[in-house]
């Protein structure tokens, strides 16, 4: 098999892509998971061409693959946004920076990681502009003046952008200092109603995770200590990774009052009384996509779950002789219409100058769920040979029909999402313990997560994150009942929580 060099960015911590002496040579095999999971990823996504590195310390470029996939998780979640009676927007980038110390929390809890604009067409400014690191306070702002009586409400909107939050240590999808998302923000009338738009939001964030992402996640509640700055309570999705840590994956949050107050977002009710609105605020960002590397990958690079993939199958021809390129490739692209007649995401490889064999480690690389394998003597049985991506080696393959492969496909594409969720899932289950006391706690943390009592008291939160490194992912809002003592002081507690290291 022909042997390809790459070149890409060393990149332990704190790459800085200027520097060439960075810059190594190395052998297609990534590292594998057990070696080092953290190198593992950094490579796959830049040899994957998911993500590079900007001339800006903290920022990424995410490139057409990875903006691809990016696409289809917007549209998944738009998709639902939308039925859920959404509507999409868009709010300026630059905020007052005075709206920022409206609200208490949110000034101490964002604060630090402010990119602050004091200079506009070389003058100063009277005031300076943030750059907006989340919409909050300008949303609510314009309530002030769009919403004016019960008829207004609710008020449920959507935007799609960036945000800054100032980042030094930089790991592409997971943390940096631009990074993509949707913040969703609604108001509503009653109490009531807003903590069923969080409580909603929450569940979409679950659909999505399960039924296009195929990663199993706990929906549950944040502690005060881990809640966004300004909620009342915070609602997440936490997802283990292959390595046992944690990835919050989407938080929904009931925002009460609280920025209503601030902005004086009021409505006038069937009374005739003046109201503050209830507001809520709910958002999913790139990370996710780290989540769909960490989740699937293997040690030959990304595994995708087909609802999000680029491409859910990739013919690749095999050929010697000219006379045979000439027939294989006459049906490869029949082929491939007919795929996409049956509205499969298929790509032909008709790069010149690759073996096979290359290609198949290329699109191993690229995570690719089906790959079409298509030579002379499938083209005289009118067939051809399907390897599934989760499944590696001759395990995964079969012989298929060309007149049956789009049905084939379809059902190989359900499979596989099946399977890679339970894989998952099961993979988590056997890396979640319930603990009853704090050495075992100590010990689960190591390698995933524990499942213990706690008592509420944020002191024993704090003690078991400097202790442990874990902090507190969420109370799962499914619990086994009954009481139990609190793992860390012991006195009697009516919830359990996961705890785990964390992304
Ligand atoms: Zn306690």
């Amino acid at each position: 098999m022909q042997r390809v060099r790459y070149a890409f960015l060393f990149t332990s911590g704190d790459p800085s892509p200027l520097r060439m002496d960075n810059w190594y040579m190395a052998e297609e095999k990534l590292p594998t998971r057990a070696e080092d999971f953290s190198e593992w990823y950094n490579q796959l996504v830049l040899r994957a061409q998911l993500a590079d590195y900007a001339p800006v310390r903290g920022c990424m470029v995410v490139r057409p693959y990875g903006w691809a996939l990016w696409e289809n998780i917007q549209q998944g979640l738009d998709r639902r946004f939308k039925a859920t009676g959404h509507q999409n927007v868009a709010f300026p980038l630059l905020i007052p920076r005075s709206f920022i110390d409206k609200e208490k929390h949110h000034v101490e809890g964002f604060s630090p990681e402010l990119a602050v604009v004091t200079i506009g067409g070389g003058e100063e400014l009277a005031e300076p502009l943030v750059i907006r690191p989340t919409s909050e306070t300008i949303i609510g702002h314009m309530w002030s003046k769009w919403i004016q009586s019960y008829r207004d409400l609710p008020v449920l909107m959507n935007q799609w952008n960036s945000v800054v939050r100032w980042e030094l240590r930089t790991k592409l999808f997971l943390r940096t200092l631009e990074f993509y998302w949707q913040e969703g923000h609604t108001a509503h009338a009653t109490q009531q109603e807003a903590m069923d738009e969080t409580r909603q939001m929450l569940d979409v964030y679950t659909d999505f995770a399960v039924n296009d992402a195929a990663i199993p996640v706990i929906p549950g509640r944040k502690s005060d200590a881990e809640k966004f700055a300004g909620a009342d309570i915070t609602y997440s999705i936490e997802a283990m990774m292959g390595d046992g840590k944690a990835l919050q994956s989407g938080t929904s949050h009931y925002l009460g009052q609280n920025f209503a107050q601030a902005f004086e977002v009021r409505y006038l009710d069937q009374g005739g009384q003046l109201q503050h609105c209830w507001t809520t605020s709910w958002g999913l960002s790139t990370r996710v996509i780290g989540a769909v590397i960490m989740v699937h990958g293997d040690d030959q690079g990304l595994v995708l779950p087909p609802k999000l993939a680029p491409y859910q199958a990739v013919i690749v021809p095999i050929f010697k002789t000219d006379e045979e390129k000439a027939s294989v490739l006459s049906a490869a692209k029949q082929l491939k219409i007919e795929l996409a007649k049956a509205e499969i995401r298929v790509t032909l490889d008709e790069r010149e100058g690759q073996s096979p064999g290359w290609k198949f480690n290329d699109w191993e690389m690229r995570g690719v769920p089906v790959r079409v394998e298509l030579g002379p003597k499938d083209v005289a049985k009118q067939a051809a040979v399907l390897a599934r991506r989760d499944r590696p080696g001759k395990e995964g393959k079969i012989s298929a029909p060309l007149a049956d492969l789009p049905s084939t496909i379809q059902r190989l594409l359900g499979e596989i999402h099946q399977s890679m969720h339970d894989k998952a899932l099961a993979f988590r289950k056997s890396n979640t313990h319930d603990t009853k006391d704090y050495e075992e706690l100590k010990k689960a943390v190591e390698t995933g997560f524990a499942f213990a009592f706690w008592c509420g008291n944020a002191d024993c939160e704090a003690k078991i994150k400097d202790e442990t490194r874990a902090t507190m992912r969420c109370i799962p809002l499914e619990q086994p009942g009954g009481t139990g003592k609190c793992v860390y002081c012991g006195q009697s507690a009516g919830e359990r929580a996961i705890f785990g290291r964390a992304y």
